[in-house]
């Protein structure tokens, strides 16, 4: 009987965030491919778990997918994990999950955490339709022509980002939605220096230079999806009458903007027609 290949997702920051099944499986699986043994190794140890690792990376992926399809047909059971989170989310994995099915092997989740979930949960935008961007090009220029494909992006879209960029990436977010987009910004979830903010990219622009989000750590974007240009939805429109007369028109542009996520200049031509 072949073994199963079980994809094991791992803590994002909190240790305690290991599941219970996720070390029962940790444990009893006869091989661990894992991202970084040594890191993994450390996880293991905390955990007393000592089940053989192997090193599957970015860079030996398809020699090492032979391995652990021959482990599995030979009837041992193989966990995949990476450094953290889920496997294959911005992670290696894929080509060893797609070996295994290309050879009939069951493949078994063993799900927990991972950023992009923990990040959606908190952002307040909205998630009934939402698309994964991953990283963004580190290259400012491939960056913004990235960006400039999803301007009208109408899904809430998130971003991983590394510390090194993320001032970088709000500036040119900005360029691309407007600094009126309302989006979320959240650091170093699940660990002690958490950090979760809801605010228009220009607010958040202004907190992460005024160093009130600090730039140390982990970072997930989550930016409001577009609303279809020249189109105001009906929330705003009631807001734009609930305020019009009751403050400046250009406040109440403003105002309605940040709650809705559509751009500033739309409302205020809106409200004017109105
Ligand atoms: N596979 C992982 C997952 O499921 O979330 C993601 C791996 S990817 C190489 C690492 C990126 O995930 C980081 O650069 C950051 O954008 C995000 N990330 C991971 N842990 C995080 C945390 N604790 N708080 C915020 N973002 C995190």
């Amino acid at each position: 009987m072949s073994g199963t290949l079980y994809v094991v997702a791992t803590p994002i920051g909190n240790l305690e965030d290991l599941s219970p099944r996720a070390r029962q499986t940790l444990a009893a699986v006869d091989l661990i491919a894992a991202e970084d043994t040594r890191h993994t190794g450390r996880l293991l140890s905390h955990f007393g778990v000592k089940t053989r690792l192997l090193a599957l990376h970015d860079h030996n992926e398809a020699d090492r997918a032979d391995t652990v399809i021959e482990a599995l047909r030979s009837g041992q059971s193989v966990a995949l994990v990476s450094d953290a989170g889920t496997p294959l989310i911005s992670d290696p994995g894929y080509r060893v999950v797609q070996a295994a099915h290309d050879a009939g092997l069951t493949v078994s989740p063993v799900p927990g955490p991972s950023a992009l979930a923990a990040a959606l949960s908190v952002a307040g935008l909205p998630t009934d339709r939402f698309c994964f961007e991953g990283f963004l090009p580190s290259k400012q220029k491939a960056r913004r022509d990235r960006l400039a494909g999803l301007a009208g992006e109408p899904r809430t879209m998130l971003f991983y980002e590394s510390v090194h960029r993320v001032g970088d990436c709000i500036d040119d977010m900005i360029e691309t939605f407007g600094e009126d987009r309302l989006a979320s910004i959240s650091r170093e979830l699940s660990k002690l220096h958490e950090q979760v903010r809801l605010a228009t990219l220009g607010q958040l622009r202004e907190q992460l230079a005024a160093g009130d989000i600090t730039a140390k750590g982990e970072f997930v974007i989550v930016v409001a999806g577009a609303v279809g240009a020249g189109q105001s939805s009906l929330e705003a429109d009631e807001l734009l009458k609930e305020l019009a007369g009751k403050l400046p028109d250009k406040e109440v542009a403003r105002i309605a903007a940040n709650v809705t996520g559509e751009k500033r200049n739309a409302l205020y031509k809106r409200l004017l027609d109105l």
